[in-house]
């Protein structure tokens, strides 16, 4: 998925352990200990790095990611008139036809209307909605303190934590004192208990060196199976640490500031914090020596390795096992480990038992302070903002209130999502959704059953996966109960943040023996998105994407097949991608394909591969069409699916669409309109160099012009010809689903 600020989703896993995460854009579930995180990343946030900070098997969900969420649709209740309500054409480019750029002409009009202010590193029609997301999130919290609640209450949690991120005075006010019975922990432990930092580091902090944690068993999604994965490198991504091109260079020196300046905040001296990013950078460019690729870690099966309790005693013997998942999860010794990356686990586990003390307390140190740094005083988020400065672009931190709820939400998500459904979602709107997802499912059907390329054995697996798919709308059946976390006025901010994050972990590890819990969300209600998750099968959409531009009672059925139409085409055509053909109706990773056909699909996918790479997105950058292949056929399975889905309904309902006008736009025109016009959006070069490296999904400039070029009732829609610049030769379009 893809979303605003959060562009489709993907997927990844982190540690709940740590910073407010669990924020999920759209990673499927939290995972055990990992949440996911996604794109929710609102750009310039100081949870942009604390996002990136995970590590658990972080490479794992990211590959498993896939998703995005996306827009809506509706087609049902229909006015006798059809009328634009997601779409104004006013704003359509007079100078730009569709035929030349079909992005800049539906586009240009909003992008010049939403100039990017200093706190945006990218602002799009999805912010919009986020804004107004968060702005009803706002009304409801600062409504749950106008009730003065009751200590012990959800209400009284949420209240607080709001309350004492927003309290910077107190937080000035205490500095690093929270943290510093921590550190001089850490200073202080003797070489003969190293082995217990380390498993203290893992069980309450972070995951130095590598990752582990419970998830599903891909190989058998109803129970959970336990991880080892690779990690621990604090920019998220090996390109950061080992390339040398001015891009990488420049992020890598600012976070070597960020270190310095971030131990010199906890209170350390100058020197001491320059001899720890020294080790910090020496341990974490090992560690991404040793780290897979982007592309690499799409390859699911090749992460699924599980190995005996005692083999992976054996073949990572420094490691007390025994010790650590018992210490750290309370779990006693697996069985069975599934070891993700089993180079980079081995070089992790390498680093620990070779480097010096000073070396290894000087990157937990860091470690520390880094899960610790959003929650502290402004220095630290300060700090933190020079840091994505780099990264993104932006000029102005996100307001503190932005950031407060942020971090509630990451906490108490499902307590504010409760009252943002009872408020803000209308029954109708989740029947309407229902219909409309039947549907798509029945367009994706048809297309699968014409399918020139694939088989008929294969076709019929599909088939079974599709009508098996579960479809989640707007909110959880069952909310999750708060009534066990506690939240204390009386401890600092930072106290509450840990323990608020102990609970979350917690309640994962306590999952460990019991079958999976299917009924679980991966996204809150008012999160602006929506995800596939391949291991349950199923398709999510959480209430605040129900709104125009993607879906809106009062706009056209063409708006809203074109928005919400698509986004649901998109996510239900993630379960056949290039990841999410690894696994079977039930969630279970089986090769359903039969041979022949895998071919096939992976030589249809290299021309779409070869137009993404082809795109020069900046001077000497590139699109890479293999890292976001699986967004890519999303897109475009979505478009064609929902198109079909929209032909059907307006079949049904007897409408003509060859003389059919919407405000002097035919049907087919406003479809394709509107999906370009949720892509509007400006965003900083910086921004795009950071997505370009580190999203699996593509930028909406090229999710509309590449995509759209491949699909032929768009070019019949706006009658592109030959010598048009958007025109593409028929042999050169690439049609999968
Ligand atoms: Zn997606």
């Amino acid at each position: 998925m893809y979303g605003g600020s959060i562009f489709f989703c993907a997927p990844v896993v982190i540690q709940s352990a740590m910073a407010g995460q669990i924020k999920l854009c759209y990673n499927w579930k939290n995972l055990s200990t990992f949440a996911t995180v996604c794109a929710l990343r609102a750009s310039n946030s100081v949870e942009y790095f604390n996002l990136h900070n995970y590590s658990n098997n972080m490479n794992l969900l990211k590959s498993l990611a896939t998703a995005g969420f996306i827009g809506f649709l509706a087609v049902l209740p229909m006015s006798a008139e059809e009328h634009l309500k997601s779409l104004d054409p006013k704003q359509f480019d007079p100078n730009t036809p569709a035929s030349a750029d079909f992005y800049q002409h539906v586009t240009k009009g909003w992008r010049d209307a939403h100039p990017l202010t200093a706190e945006h590193a990218r602002y799009g029609a999805f912010d919009v909605l986020n804004d107004s997301s968060e702005a009803r999130v706002k009304r409801i919290v600062l409504g749950l303190g106008a009730t003065n609640p009751k200590p012990g209450t959800v209400a009284h949690k949420v209240w607080t934590l709001y309350s004492q991120a927003m309290d910077s005075v107190r937080r000035n006010r205490e500095g690093a004192a929270p943290i510093q019975a921590d550190l001089k922990k850490i200073e202080n432990t003797p070489h003969e208990e190293m082995t217990d930092l380390f498993l203290w580091m893992h069980g309450n902090y972070a995951s130095p060196f590598f990752g582990a944690g419970p998830m599903e068993d891909l190989a058998n999604s109803k129970e959970y199976a336990m991880y080892v994965s690779g990690g621990g490198m604090g920019l998220g991504d090996r390109d950061y640490y080992l390339l040398d091109d001015k891009r990488n260079k420049e992020v890598r020196e600012a976070y070597k500031k960020l270190i310095v300046k971030q131990m010199q905040n906890a209170g350390l001296k100058g020197k001491d914090a320059k001899r720890i990013m020294t080790n910090v950078m020496k341990i974490e460019t090992a560690l991404a020596d040793s780290a897979w690729t982007r592309e690499q870690s799409r390859n699911i099966p090749a992460m699924y390795n599980p190995f005996t309790f005692a083999k992976l005693k054996e073949t990572y013997p420094g490691v007390n096992w025994d010790r650590f998942f018992i210490e750290t999860m309370g779990i006693p010794s697996p069985e069975t480990v599934i070891v993700t990356e089993p180079n980079s686990v081995m070089q992790g586990v390498n680093l620990l038992s070779t480097l010096t003390d000073r070396e290894i307390k000087d990157y937990y140190l860091w470690k520390y302070v880094a899960q610790a740094a959003g929650k502290l005083s402004d220095n630290f988020t300060d700090a933190a903002f020079e840091f994505n400065k780099v990264m993104s672009g932006v000029g102005e931190q996100r307001p503190r209130w932005k950031r407060a709820l942020g971090a509630t939400e990451g906490m108490l998500g499902e307590a504010v999502g409760q009252l943002y459904v009872e408020q803000y979602f209308p029954q109708s709107s989740k029947d309407y959704m229902v219909g409309l997802v039947e549907n798509l499912r029945t367009a994706l059907g048809k297309h699968i059953i014409n399918l020139p390329w694939m088989s008929d054995d294969t076709k019929l697996n599909a088939i079974k996966k599709l009508n098996a798919f579960t479809v989640k709308i707007g909110y959880p059946d069952k909310w999750k109960d708060y009534s066990g976390m506690v939240i204390d006025p009386e401890l600092s901010y930072y106290e509450n943040m840990h323990n608020a994050g102990m609970w979350h972990q917690k309640e994962e590890y306590a999952k460990w023996g019991k079958p999976v819990d299917k009924t679980e969300w991966g996204m809150t209600p008012q999160t602006v998105n929506a995800y596939y998750n391949p291991l349950a099968n199923e398709i999510v959409f959480p209430a605040a994407i129900l709104q125009a531009p993607f879906y809106d009672p009062e706009s056209s059925d063409a708006e809203n097949y074109g928005g919400i139409g698509v986004v649901i085409g998109h996510e239900m055509t993630h379960g056949f991608d290039d990841q999410g053909r690894n696994f079977d109706a039930d969630g279970n990773m089986v090769n359903w394909w039969t041979p022949e056909d895998a071919e096939k699909f992976a030589e249809k996918t290299k021309g779409l591969i070869a137009q993404f790479d082809a795109v020069e997105i900046l001077p000497g950058l590139h699109g890479n069409g293999q890292y976001t292949l699986g967004e890519n056929i999303a897109d475009q399975g979505g478009l064609r699916v929902a198109m079909t889905a929209f032909l059907d309904s307006q079949k049904k309902k007897g409408v003509d669409i060859t003389t059919e006008k919407i405000e002097g736009l035919t049907p087919m025109q406003v479809f394709y309109l509107n999906y370009a016009n949720l892509w509007a959006q400006n965003i900083r070069d910086e921004e795009i160099r950071s997505l370009t490296q580190g999203d699996v999904h593509s930028l909406g400039k090229q999710r509309v012009n590449v995509t759209l070029r491949n699909i032929d009732p768009f070019f019949e829609a706006f009658s592109i010809k030959e010598g048009d610049k958007m025109f593409r030769p028929v042999e050169e379009r690439v049609v999968i689903w």
